[in-house]
């Protein structure tokens, strides 16, 4: 209310700020879509597993209660709905941190070709089980940037694990790292590379989103939360980076971070 006061006695007064403030009302009110929204998303995302663990309480209480075999079918699939909630709170924390940081330039230096082999390295069982060969390409000398160490280790980790998830059996996955010549400075290029099935260009500007997702079914049976790129894209912005998406239909995609050296 007293924003529309205020937004009144300015047009009242100054042509020119009545630009400025319709412009800042409308602001607010995308701010304000976007977090119901987000809400909305959220309650959904937690409300279709506990509902689903519900039903089966109540039938493991009732009709199931003497059947071993069901029970044990029904136990299964409430342990996966209570990881997959596990998962999201886990995703919204770190959403969350990222986003309580983001105005805070990281100061501390740290050896970035370290940080991603390491994440890598932990993602190799996940990427056997899969059947994806994971290929490291230009991580033999050290990369010294100020950045905050567990989040590029969590943009490596997602990075990867997508390109494991969504590449495909017996397909190859590949990071590379590079440092680059930029309009100012030298650029970090972190690459993943995966030879999947590609993502139709309509949808890469909003891929990054949270809860955006191309098939629902798909990223639900992988695992997802779909908030793995957002997170991705807010670290970047803290770093003063961006993320960078390229996919091509039948060949497959690459998720590049950028991030400005020195
Ligand atoms: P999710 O948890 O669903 O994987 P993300 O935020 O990590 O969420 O990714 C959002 C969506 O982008 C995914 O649901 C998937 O549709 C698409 N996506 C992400 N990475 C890839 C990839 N490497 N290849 C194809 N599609 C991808």
């Amino acid at each position: 209310a007293s924003h529309e006061v205020i937004h009144r006695m300015t047009a009242a007064k100054v042509g020119d700020f009545v630009l400025c403030t319709f412009q800042d009302l409308t602001d607010r009110e995308r701010m304000d879509q976007m977090r119901r929204d987000f809400v909305a998303n959220v309650s959904h995302e937690l409300r279709t597993p506990l509902t689903s663990v519900l039903g089966f309480i109540e039938t493991l209480r009732g009709p199931a209660r003497e059947d071993a075999a069901a029970r044990d079918r029904f136990l299964a699939i409430m342990q996966t709905e209570a990881e997959r909630m596990v998962r999201l709170v886990r995703d919204l924390l770190n959403l969350s941190r990222v986003e309580t940081k983001e105005r805070q330039r990281p100061t501390d230096r740290h050896d970035v070709t370290l940080l991603i082999r390491s994440a890598a390295h932990s993602l190799r069982p996940q990427a056997e089980t899969a059947r994806v060969k994971l290929d490291l390409q230009g991580f033999d000398q050290p990369i010294e940037i100020a950045v905050d160490p567990d989040q590029i280790t969590q943009v490596a980790t997602n990075l990867i694990e997508n390109a494991i998830k969504y590449g495909g059996a017996d397909k190859v996955v590949t990071a590379r790292l590079a440092v680059e010549e930029g309009p100012r400075r030298p650029l970090l290029r972190f690459a993943v590379t995966d030879q999947g099935e590609g993502i139709e260009s309509h949808h890469l500007p909003r891929l990054a989103e949270r809860f955006y997702r191309v098939d629902s079914h798909r990223s639900r049976e992988k695992g997802g939360t779909g908030l793995g790129l957002a997170i991705v894209k807010h670290i970047a912005h803290r770093h003063g980076g961006k993320l960078v998406i390229e996919s091509e239909i039948g060949r497959g995609s690459t998720f590049t971070l950028l991030l400005p050296m020195g």
